[in-house]
């Protein structure tokens, strides 16, 4: 069933696919090297069983009397939470999608 013209067709059109997928990508938004998290860091930065995530944020610091105080270190608060809001960007529910017609 395979013969080597269908498969060497099939190979030049899967990598002309990434390539114009990449090309797209490029274009569109900077390349991302790793999967990032919501928070921003990388995904490798988290903990598999917590979902800690062990990057430190630099944040204003304060001092008592309210002023800026220059900066701080803290670790950053994110635990992998994706949220509703991330999910809303993947999943359109169908009623947005399917809507009555109006004559
Ligand atoms: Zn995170
Ligand atoms: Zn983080």
């Amino acid at each position: 069933v395979f013969d080597p013209i269908t498969l060497v067709a099939g190979a030049g059109i899967l990598t002309a696919g990434t390539l114009l997928g990449r090309i797209r990508r490029r274009t569109t938004a900077a390349p991302s090297p790793v999967p990032t998290c919501g928070c921003g860091h990388p995904m490798a930065l988290h903990d598999r069983d917590s979902d800690e995530c062990f990057a430190d944020e630099q944040r204003p610091h304060y001092s008592k009397s309210g002023s800026r105080n220059g900066f701080e270190w803290v670790q950053c608060p994110c635990r992998r939470y994706l949220g509703p809001d991330h999910i809303a960007d993947v999943w359109v529910p169908p009623s947005a999608t399917m809507r009555p017609q109006e004559d």
